[in-house]
């Protein structure tokens, strides 16, 4: 035990030295994420682009400059939730962890954890960004907007999948623009609180999105998560990059500079469901996001693009086994002849051939993918549970539709898959900084914070910034009267002094005192499993 200990201290030695890098800050700092994506899907989209003679290089490839080691608290291959989060606050989570100090786990746990500080809120890159600098921040993304990757950059809590507790957050941390999916995820409350910041809300408007020329909106696209890249229809839903440009657009007009994260957030989900069709036109559509930063970055003179997968999934390899050729034999027409023609993801398929009339399919099918399927199969797909998996997860194991046109597809192509889940490996690291500072080497998820920090020129340290934003309401009130009473939706603290009246509801940025509203300019959040507020340290002088 004692020489696990010593092993453990030399290691968090070796996270500190390892980081000791000068890095000259820029006014803006862009984080690219394209979720769950492994090096081979990388290596495949850039053939699959040579093949269409669409060009050699990917948008990344000259900004090429390490790995990143990256996993959860307790367990090396990571997951979105806690590996975003350690990029924004520093501190290494467990699954499901939103920005928030995880449960310490002893036995398991690769980073030494503080057990007193589980379900402490983090303060995060965009959260100090845009309190300590008053820069703007935005978020990009294709998946609902309170999914993971987002949640992690502006919400907290110990549970990534509790939605009605973190889309509030994401719009009370007033963000200037908020790009993506989810619809089904804003309550009449969340409109209310936007409407009386002056943010825009375009639902389902690509063109009031594309025209809009203020400077704080949030711009909606389908019920949850924006169609594919391969599948989306360009006239109703923009793409990616068009966010990005319109976003960048928007975030510049704050004299002080801005935060912005972009996540492809779907690549993940045609990795999850083992689509290699839908992975590369995932990756494609945001390298092209990553295209349209890079431009801006270079014209601008001081913005710094991280880019960085949180993760790798499904083990997709270029080659495996069981195939007629030996893998010195395959040509470039072999590995990405058929991919490269197919025009919808599975799931897309899925959805015209629902429509389609059984002596159709066959047509249909080779119309959107250039592949004549057998009697057998077309027998296979007509029987097929006309339904698709609510968890897309679990796409690559269920008897669905979307499933056995994946089967179908893949075993006509020259790739492999080892799994429908997250996987361990490294990820890419690529990093455009005006003057050349850019982390290299192999990195820990870790030390791609202490990047972040130190290019955005943040000062403050953001464990007093998490002091100062997030102290327990038992400390900061301790003395006084207070109650916690269960409010319309959410709880709210209430704390009494004399004749003044405090009143604080949770997962909000605005506060009451006396009846009167006030904005706290930053998010409170209660955690139920210890009944404690984290609210801001300065309250205290309201009521005292
Ligand atoms: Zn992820």
């Amino acid at each position: 035990m004692k020489k696990k200990v010593s092993l453990l201290f030399v290691f968090l030695l070796i996270v500190n030295i390892g980081f000791s890098q000068t890095v000259r800050p820029t006014k803006n700092v862009i984080v690219m994420i394209p979720d769950g994506t492994s090096l081979s899907v990388v290596s495949a989209s850039r053939w699959v682009k040579a093949y269409r003679n669409e060009g050699n290089h990917l948008n990344i490839d000259p900004y090429l400059s390490g790995t990143v080691t990256t996993f959860s608290s307790n367990a090396p291959i990571g997951d979105s939730a806690p590996t975003t989060s350690t990029y924004m606050t520093g501190v290494p989570q467990q699954a499901g962890n939103v920005s928030m100090y995880p449960v310490a786990d002893p036995a398991n746990d690769i980073v030494k954890l503080n057990p007193d500080s589980a379900y402490q809120p983090l303060a995060t890159i965009l959260e100090a960004m845009k309190m300590e600098q008053k820069k703007a921040a935005g978020l990009v993304v294709t998946c609902e907007f309170p999914h993971a990757t987002p949640a992690d950059c502006a919400s907290h809590y110990y549970s990534r999948s509790k939605y009605p507790v973190l889309a509030p957050q994401m719009a009370a941390n007033n963000l200037n623009v908020m790009f993506g999916g989810g619809n089904d995820f804003i309550t009449d409350e969340m409109k209310a609180f936007l409407k009386s910041t002056g943010t825009s809300l375009f639902q389902d408007d690509k063109k009031g999105m594309m025209n809009f020329t203020g400077d704080k909106v949030w711009a909606l696209f389908d019920k949850q998560a924006m169609p594919y890249d391969l599948d989306r229809n360009p006239d109703l839903m923009p793409s990616i990059a068009e966010m990005t440009t319109k976003a960048l657009e928007i975030l510049n007009k704050n004299p002080n500079g801005f935060f912005l994260m972009v996540e492809g957030s779907k690549v993940d989900w045609a990795a999850h469901a083992n689509d290699p069709a839908g992975m590369i036109g995932e990756f494609l559509a945001f390298d092209k996001a990553v295209g349209a930063a890079i431009e801006f970055a270079k014209k601008d003179g001081s913005t710094t693009i991280v880019v960085l997968p949180d993760h790798g999934n499904s083990g997709f390899s270029i080659g495996r086994n069981g195939l007629k050729k030996s893998y010195t034999s395959l040509t470039k027409d072999d590995l990405f002849g058929t991919v490269s023609k197919i025009k919808r993801t599975a799931e897309g398929l899925e959805k015209i051939l629902l429509n389609t009339k059984p002596e159709n399919i066959k047509e249909v099918f080779m119309q959107y993918t250039g592949i004549e399927i057998t009697n057998d199969e077309l027998k296979t797909l007509a029987g097929s549970k006309n339904y698709k998996a609510e968890d897309y997860t679990q796409v690559s194991n269920s008897n669905n539709m979307t499933h056995n046109i994946t089967v179908m597809l893949n075993e006509r192509m020259p790739f492999g898959f080892t799994t429908g889940g997250h996987t361990g490996e490294e990820v890419f690291l690529a990093v455009y900084h005006p003057q050349g500072d850019v982390l290299k080497g192999n990195v820990r998820n870790t030390d791609v914070h202490q990047y972040l920090y130190k290019v955005a020129g943040l000062e403050k340290p953001m464990n007093q910034l998490t002091s100062e934003i997030f102290a327990k309401h038992t400390d900061v009130f301790n003395g006084l009267k207070y109650t916690i009473i269960q409010g319309k939706d959410f709880p709210k603290l209430v704390v009494k002094y004399k004749r003044k009246t405090l009143e604080i509801p949770a997962y909000s940025s605005v506060a009451s005192l006396n009846g009167v509203p006030f904005s706290l300019g930053s998010v409170v959040v209660y955690v139920d499993k210890n009944n404690t507020f984290y609210l801001p340290k300065n309250l205290l002088e309201k009521v005292k």
